[in-house]
């Protein structure tokens, strides 16, 4: 389309950004952040933790991206992820692990695509055997002795989160049937795991010394595990001798800081995703007026307000009313108003703006914008929950 066919392009033919929302998310940016990541966790393993669609980043194109950088052992949260993974190609010399089940899970597509199963109860275990068994039967109908398709299997520890894993009095009778099973080729005992509270490096410590002595009382009932692992982003980047084997890292390689104080720049680590979004209107205001739903900002000075089509349908969350600031033009204005579920207003006071002209809400901080980081202080949450939160109305651009 020429300019002067647009109907939105400015008096002298100006592009405008087609669309109202995206979000930039840079592949090069992800694979340099996991090349560096595995050099610092080495000799431990690095497993790419892609759960939440990438933390909303996309989890399809970013294992793409990370398979480039040479990472082999992916965390996908639920069975239905690493499903996805597969049918878009990835194989199953790629270790794809999921941990998250439902309570009538059945295991049978699992055990035929290979998935690395993190099993936390008795009752997992036996519905894993039984899809073994399923499996099995259904590649050798005939054959009463062909050998079984073992499940992939981490035994899960509870070491102080009280969410999934075994408590440690669970542990035994779970590691006694585990290992009958492996002797019966039912399944590979590929790893004995847990997570992290991460509220004291203290407790940190009693949580590893909690694994060590499960793993010890599993050596003397017989199991041995091909890999242990512990950590997460932020024990795996500051507690260096609880790595183990393994480290299980998302936040860290989407470039969003997770030590209080510490920006992901400080750690070598770049933002990979960047918000933005085009001017939707202008108006100019004369003050006194109020502006967004309740007139919670009436302006203090006849001042410019831009429309910004983004609202907490899209991620943005109604508390970033209050002090998170929008980059226009490499300078920030202060959202001003409610949030509303599709849009927002900035103040931008006598600068000149026009529609179509490009704001960017967080990103890299190269347009003079806040970091994820940054933001999420603002909102009192974490980078996480902001990329998470990006709603599926942003188109994710890939570059
Ligand atoms: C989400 C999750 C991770 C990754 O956590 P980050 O802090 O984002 O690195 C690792 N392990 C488990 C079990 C998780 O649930």
């Amino acid at each position: 389309m020429s300019a002067a066919a647009d109907p939105l392009a400015e008096p002298g033919g100006r592009a405008v950004h087609p669309a109202l929302r995206w979000a930039t998310v840079d592949l090069a940016a992800y694979r340099a952040n996991l090349r560096h990541l595995q050099e610092l966790v080495a000799p431990a393993e690095l497993m790419a933790v892609v759960k939440a669609d990438a933390y909303g980043h996309g989890a399809t194109t970013l294992v793409a991206a990370a398979l480039e950088a040479g990472v082999r052992w992916f965390g996908t949260l639920d069975l239905a992820n690493a499903h996805e993974l597969r049918a878009a190609g990835v194989g199953d010399g790629v270790a794809l692990f999921a941990w998250q089940f439902g309570p009538r899970e059945t295991f049978e597509r699992a055990i035929s695509e290979r998935i690395d199963l993190g099993i936390s109860s008795l009752r997992q275990l036996e519905a894993v055997a039984s899809a073994v068994e399923a499996v099995s039967r259904a590649l050798a109908p005939d054959a009463a002795a062909a050998a079984p398709v073992p499940a992939l299997v981490h035994l899960n520890v509870d070491t102080g989160l009280h969410r999934d894993g075994a408590l440690a009095d669970e542990w035994d009778a779970l590691v006694t049937r585990a290992v009958r099973l492996r002797e019966a080729g039912i399944l590979r005992l590929r790893g004995v795991y847990s997570h992290l509270a991460e509220a004291s490096d203290e407790e940190d410590t009693g949580s590893a010394e909690l694994l060590a002595s499960c793993i010890e009382r599993a050596a003397r009932l017989g199991a041995t595990f091909e890999r242990r692992h512990l950590t997460a982003s932020s024990a795996g980047m500051e507690r260096p001798e609880l790595r183990l084997d393994m480290v299980r890292m998302g936040s860290n390689t989407y470039g969003i800081p997770v030590t209080d104080g510490v920006s992901a720049a400080d750690r070598g680590l770049l933002p990979v995703m960047t918000l933005s979004a085009s001017v939707a209107r202008v108006k100019r205001i004369a003050a006194g007026t109020g502006v967004s739903y309740d007139y919670t900002f009436r302006a203090p000075r006849d001042t410019t307000v831009a429309l910004v089509p983004v609202g907490y349908a899209d991620g943005v969350s109604r508390r970033a009313q209050h002090g998170v600031t929008i980059a226009l033009h490499g300078k920030r204005y202060p959202i001003v108003g409610r949030v509303a579920m599709d849009q927002f207003l900035i103040d931008v006071g006598d600068d000149p703006v026009a529609v179509g002209d490009e704001v960017t809400l967080f990103g890299t901080g190269s347009r003079g914008e806040l970091t994820v980081g940054e933001w999420a202080d603002l909102i009192e949450t974490i980078g996480e929950e902001v990329t998470c939160g990006i709603g599926a109305r942003v188109k994710r651009v890939y570059v």
